[in-house]
């Protein structure tokens, strides 16, 4: 990352401004920066970070919020665990805020990884789970990627290795997509750390060496410890001692430049039983030493005791008896203080060895005691833990189905609810629609020219009645004759308004209900309607043969009963045809 930019940056996030004076855009801005710093694992990321989050608090926005303290976070995860805490839990509350299922999945994925740095399984496995649920709804493959990770760490954690291989192929199926390097570099560490689990170096070994190009690539910091200390251990368990040696020097010297005192003694722990190993007495020695010092500034029991004792073992492989007796002890004291039974058994059994060694039978038998009986409370342990955890997965396999389940009748139950509507919409259309010409039938015109009485507005009712209709029935045939009562449809249309109801209320019977209408004006359409009727050419009639209409109206003027209006129109549509058809009574 180039300086200027990193300056611009600093511009957008306010670190020069009050908060609020530098706008939306520029926030949004300065929180896509803040996300690709951290990407990089660039320092200035955190930085800006802090700037950001104040801009994001000022301006009320909690998504924006949220995805900066998430980019944060993932830099905290590793060596401020405690501080990563804070701000994925302030994440999650804004990422809820703004109902944003994708970022509440980040959330979970960064919970998931503390509770891999605490090896603690059943939290992993169920913020892997929580993950992977909201990632789907959101449809971001990079959580679900993350998501399917942590899941497999899970399984690891209790050896349950048939579990754990299928969420690293999920892994590994997606993981082209993942757009963070430094996220990318930790799933392929996480893909790798599992193969070496699996008793598959040279798999191992592969992905690893691409997480090691990741890092050349752009230049990340932390990562490039991570990537060293996994390729350099795997590397010395397939006998390659010098380039394994190589990559953990470099490891080391980035953790403790950079201050990763927890790295620092990983490193040195592994690097120093190594030297010793062999050979290389007084370089191990001191590795281990100073394991053991970096481990007590971390303040991690459990890092220091099993530091200790394999300081212990080094000197008894040396021959060192006295004073690996005394760092063995010292490994015991720390672990029953802080009452972590698997150091406990491992210090007893090294203590045990060192004692027969110098043949001082009776205090090594008992520290083999010690050891079988933790090795037995050990062996339970793991196994309660691999129980909680299956039980674990079959709640979570069983919440999914019935998830599914839920879905499934949610879908069925819409689209049996969407034919109901199609049904009922159909049904009413037969009720009140004449299926030949597509106008209303006789029951919808009736029921409007009721409700249009209801006021108090001028109503015409028209009775269109075809003169000599059997003819061309019988002249043309019946399909002809109902060409021509569609085209009458029309041709009624055409001289309404949309408000008005034209309707076909029998065989070859019309009716037209005109709204807010005069008699007058009525009068005029009427005899519009007859006149359009009478000039229509009618292809399919022999060439000059017309059709006309004969019309009866009446209006609300003569009452305001549609049963007597209806007479009425019927009335003067029978005078019409009497005084000879083809006109408007
Ligand atoms: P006028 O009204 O002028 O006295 O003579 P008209 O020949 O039109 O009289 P009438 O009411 O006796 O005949 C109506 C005819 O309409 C009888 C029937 O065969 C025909 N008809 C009724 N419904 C339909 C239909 O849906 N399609 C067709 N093509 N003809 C129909
Ligand atoms: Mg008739
Ligand atoms: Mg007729």
């Amino acid at each position: 990352m180039s300086t200027p930019k990193r300056e611009e940056t600093a511009n957008h996030a306010g670190l020069t401004g009050l908060p609020g004076t530098s706008g939306l855009p520029a926030l949004r801005a300065a929180v896509i920066q803040v996300e690709q710093l951290c990407a990089v694992e660039d320092p200035a990321g955190p930085l800006e970070a802090c700037a950001a989050i104040l801009q994001a608090q000022a301006h009320g926005r909690p998504a924006l919020e949220a995805r900066v303290r998430l980019a944060y976070a993932w830099g905290l995860v590793e060596q401020r665990p405690s501080e990563a805490r804070v701000q994925i839990d302030a994440a999650a509350k804004q990422a809820k805020i703004a109902g944003d299922a994708g970022l509440q999945a980040h959330a979970q994925c960064l919970s998931g990884r503390l509770a891999v740095g605490q090896s603690d399984a059943p939290t992993t496995l169920r913020c892997g789970h929580q993950a992977l649920k909201l990632a789907q709804a959101a449809a971001v493959t990079e959580h679900i990627v993350h998501a399917h990770s942590l899941i497999g760490i899970a399984h690891l954690l209790v050896g349950d290795h048939a579990r754990a291989l299928v969420h690293q192929e999920e892994v590994l199926r997606h993981l082209e997509a993942v757009q963070s390097p430094s996220l990318k570099t930790v799933l392929l560490c996480d893909v790798g750390a599992s193969f070496n689990d699996f008793g598959t170096p040279d798999d191992a070994r592969t992905f690893l060496e691409r997480a090691l190009t990741l890092v050349h690539t752009h230049a990340l910091h932390f990562s490039s410890i991570l990537v060293r200390e996994n390729l350099g251990r795997t590397l010395l368990q397939l006998g390659e001692h010098a380039a394994g040696t190589a990559l953990l020097q470099e490891g080391l010297t980035r953790a403790v430049a950079g201050g990763y005192t927890r790295w620092e003694a990983y490193i040195r722990c592994t690097l120093g039983e190594h030297l010793v190993m062999q050979g290389h007495v007084d370089e191990g020695y001191a590795h281990l030493q100073q394991a053991v010092a970096a481990s007590r500034k971390g303040e991690d029991p459990l890092l220091t005791s099993v530091t200790l004792s394999t300081l212990g073992r080094a000197l008894r492989h040396l021959g060192q008896l006295e004073k690996a007796q005394v760092y063995l002890r010292d490994a015991l004291r720390v672990a029953q203080e802080a009452a972590l039974l698997g150091p406990c058994k491992l210090a007893h059994q090294e203590l045990s060895g060192v004692l027969a060694q110098r043949q001082e039978y009776r205090a090594a038998l008992q520290h083999f005691q010690q050891y079988h009986e933790l090795a037995m409370k050990v062996q339970l342990e793991e196994s309660r833990r691999h129980a909680q955890l299956l039980v674990l997965q079959q709640d979570l396999d069983r919440e999914r189905e019935q998830s599914e389940a839920q879905r499934r009748v949610n879908r069925e139950l819409r689209e049996a609810h969407a034919r109901m509507q199609e049904q009922a919409a159909q049904l009413s259309r037969l009720a009140n629609e004449d299926p030949l010409t597509g106008l209303a039938n006789r029951r919808q015109f009736l029921s409007q020219l009721a409700e249009s009485l209801t006021g108090d507005q001028a109503v015409a009712v028209m009775l269109v009645d075809v003169d000599h209709f059997k003819r061309i029935n019988d002249k043309y045939g019946h399909p002809a004759g109902d060409q021509v009562l569609r085209r009458l449809g029309q041709i009624l249309q055409q001289h309404t308004r949309v408000k008005d109801v034209v309707a076909r209320i029998g065989g070859e019977e019309f009716a037209v209900l005109l709204k807010g209408t005069l008699a007058a004006a009525a009068r005029t359409t009427a005899e519009r309607m007859r006149a359009a009727v009478a000039q229509e050419a009618w292809p399919i009639l022999t060439e000059g043969e017309a059709v006309t209409v004969s019309v009866g109206v009446a209006h609300s003027e003569d009452g305001r009963d549609e049963r007597q209006l209806m007479v009425l129109g019927d009335r003067r549509l029978y005078r019409a045809k009497h005084q000879g058809r083809n006109q408007v009574v």
